[in-house]
């Protein structure tokens, strides 16, 4: 007899096959099996840090609160991480010309590391890639300020300005970037199939993407360990890991997909 799993993935295949545009929606949850913890789950990030020291007001403002955004991030979202196998299911889909964009509200770089090229991935939170300068605008590659962290510094500083150095991530009380979510919500709207892979689904505006393609008539499938507040509108959900769960997805649709 099948697992409930391999039935449930067999859907989810059916699905993204007569489906004409896939949209991946990502949250922490799908990079956790890359060893990058999420913010919610137990030995989550707010387990070791508390929330309401990371908004952008206390990072310009408090030097201390900057040090600790920067250990958050250089211990936590940003450790050396590689994509795992559902980073990889996502970049096969676009290889089988199945996917129509990620949208995604990680910041860690691993959509493009596990093969979806640059122009397909949507960060409405910004990424880890960048530190920008506050005053003049330089903007410095991420491997030269972990180089500065790991020596000893704390809140590094824009070597041409001195002004402070920010990640270039989205953090509370900044807007998400408007041509981003703009991009995101159209093709929400536009896309016939949407995948949550991992997201609590609660962090808004990110969760109004899904949302919207809800309410565009797109089916919805949910692959997520705890409850989302749209669980009860999905056509398939899926209480089980991202990478076993994408792997499964995957291979079945390699067999299933008509050949041309
Ligand atoms: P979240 O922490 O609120 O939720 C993550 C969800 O993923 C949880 O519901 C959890 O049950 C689920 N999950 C954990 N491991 C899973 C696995 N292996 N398979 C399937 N599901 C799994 O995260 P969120 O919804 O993305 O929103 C919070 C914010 O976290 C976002 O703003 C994002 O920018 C930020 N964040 C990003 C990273 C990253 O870039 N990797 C890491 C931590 C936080």
């Amino acid at each position: 007899m099948l697992d409930n799993l391999d039935v449930l993935a067999g859907k989810v295949a059916d699905l993204i096959i007569s489906a004409q545009k896939v949209v991946v929606f990502t949250g922490a949850g799908i990079s956790t099996e890359s060893g990058i913890p999420d913010f919610r789950s137990p030995g989550g990030i707010w387990e070791r840090f508390n929330p309401d020291d990371f908004t952008y007001a206390k990072f310009i403002d408090d030097p201390e609160v900057r040090r600790k955004h920067w250990q958050m991030l250089m211990d936590g979202i940003a450790r050396e991480a590689k994509p795992n196998a559902a980073h990889y299911a996502v970049g096969e889909l676009h290889k089988l010309g199945k996917l129509d964009c990620v949208v995604t509200q990680n910041v860690d770089n691993l959509h493009q590391k596990g093969g979806v090229p640059d122009s397909k991935v949507f960060e409405l939170h910004g990424s880890m890639r960048w530190a920008v300068c506050l005053r003049c605008g330089e903007r410095y590659p991420m491997e030269q300020v972990r180089i500065r962290l790991d020596a000893g510094e704390q809140t590094p500083d824009c070597t041409a300005c001195h002004g402070v150095l920010k990640p270039d991530v989205i953090m509370f009380g900044e807007p998400l970037p408007e041509l981003v979510l703009e991009e995101a919500s159209y093709r929400a709207t536009a896309c016939d199939l949407l995948i949550v892979v991992g997201s609590s689904l609660v962090v808004y505006p990110a969760a109004s993407v899904p949302a919207r393609a809800v309410r565009a008539r797109a089916r919805l499938v949910i692959i997520n360990l705890s409850p989302t507040p749209m669980d009860g509108q999905a056509s398939v959900l899926i209480r089980a890991k991202a990478g076993e769960t994408m792997s499964k997805v995957i291979q079945l649709v390699r067999q299933k997909i008509p050949r041309g």
